[in-house]
């Protein structure tokens, strides 16, 4: 059977499987979206009302914009992105414009998309020209017969796909800029020059938080929608210093991006990306799953594991029915989630519903 025709009678069997089980449980939603923003040493005393405030805006308006495709009855996969890429968008998030930097003074960006219907996947290492890595991931994925590309090779091929292309300086924001030179200082490492066609020191430090954050900004999304498909994107501009081309575990499949329909579950990781690649954490929780863990269990059990190596972060999981589930070991995580029958929520601290 042609690949179109094999994917349009998985498609079908998804949507008579997603009716079935709503005809079984009416009160389950028919689509389902959950996000972060990223995990780490997130305190109350440590954010200011404004800077709460701010996180809070920014989170509703990436699910806003997932929820706007799924309620449409747009697929799970392009709701992740249009997630995605509104906090790719936003200097608050270590992804897209915000990306920490490099111990070179670089923005390098790391993504990846997955498709649970038919375990297609997408991901992107070392970006630094194209605007949206969730877009490059899903070009990869829908356009190449591969599934990673790395450095100018992904960009270029981007740039073919017809996504946009900036300057380098377009992801620069003071903030990040000013975390790496206190990284690279404190590490005794030295200082790369600073880029010389940004703005001045002191733009868009309105809503920044305080330099002695410890926290992982990278952002993502997992999805079900109405015909019953799966689907996780998770985007980032790494570590702060990373050096020698260091890639983390967001754009690899398995470790911080996951989605399988048969597993029953869709994940998006963050944290330490050196231990959730030990601990292929994405893929393990849908093993989990599939093994007949509720995606909570799945999700708190992985974290506890990947914590018992000293590994820091959180992760985001969907499951068939579009119960979401949010676990970290850390005292906070920017996130939220929105379906069909429950109101948006956000929340930042590891204590808030
Ligand atoms: N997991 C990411 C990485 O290691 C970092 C993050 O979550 O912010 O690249």
């Amino acid at each position: 059977m042609m690949r179109s025709g094999r994917i349009a009678l998985i498609t079908l069997c998804f949507s008579i499987v997603a009716s079935l089980a709503h005809a079984q449980d009416p009160a389950a939603p028919l689509w389902s979206l959950a996000i972060h923003g990223g995990a780490g040493v997130i305190e109350r005393a440590g954010l200011t009302p404004a800077q709460d405030a701010a996180y809070r805006a920014a989170l509703q308006r990436a699910l806003d914009a997932g929820s706007a495709v799924l309620a449409r009855d747009g697929s799970a996969l392009d709701a992740v992105q249009a997630a995605v890429q509104v906090m790719e968008d936003d200097p608050l998030f270590n992804a897209g414009r915000g990306a920490v930097f490099t111990a070179a003074g670089r923005n390098e960006l790391d993504a990846a998309v997955m498709n649970g219907a038919d375990l297609t996947a997408g991901a992107v290492a070392g970006l630094t020209t194209t605007r949206h890595p969730v877009a490059a991931a899903r070009a990869v994925m829908e356009q190449s017969p591969h599934v990673m590309l790395i450095g100018p090779g992904a960009d270029a091929f981007a740039a073919q796909a017809g996504l946009e292309q900036v300057d380098p300086a377009f992801f620069f924001t003071e903030r990040r800029w000013q975390g790496l030179i206190k990284a690279l200082t404190e590490a005794g490492l030295p200082l790369p020059a600073r880029p010389a066609d940004v703005s001045t020191p002191g733009a868009q430090a309105a809503v920044a938080p305080p330099l002695n954050e410890r926290k992982f900004g990278t952002v993502g999304a997992v999805a079900l929608d109405s015909r019953g498909r799966l689907a996780a994107a998770t985007s980032t501009g790494g570590m702060t210093a990373k050096r020698w081309g260091r890639v983390g575990d967001v754009p690899i499949i398995g470790a911080g991006t996951y989605a399988s329909n048969a597993d029953g579950c869709a994940v998006s990781a963050t944290g330490s990306g050196e231990y959730f690649i030990r601990f292929t954490v994405a893929r393990d929780i849908c093993r989990r799953t599939a093994d007949g863990a509720t995606v909570q269990a799945a999700a708190d059990a992985e974290i506890a594991d990947v914590g018992s190596i000293g590994g820091d972060g959180g992760v985001i999981v969907m499951s068939l029915t579009g119960t979401p589930a949010f676990a970290m070991n850390t005292s906070g995580m920017y996130r939220g989630a929105a379906s069909s029958t429950a109101a948006a929520r956000v929340a930042i601290y590891a204590d808030e519903p």
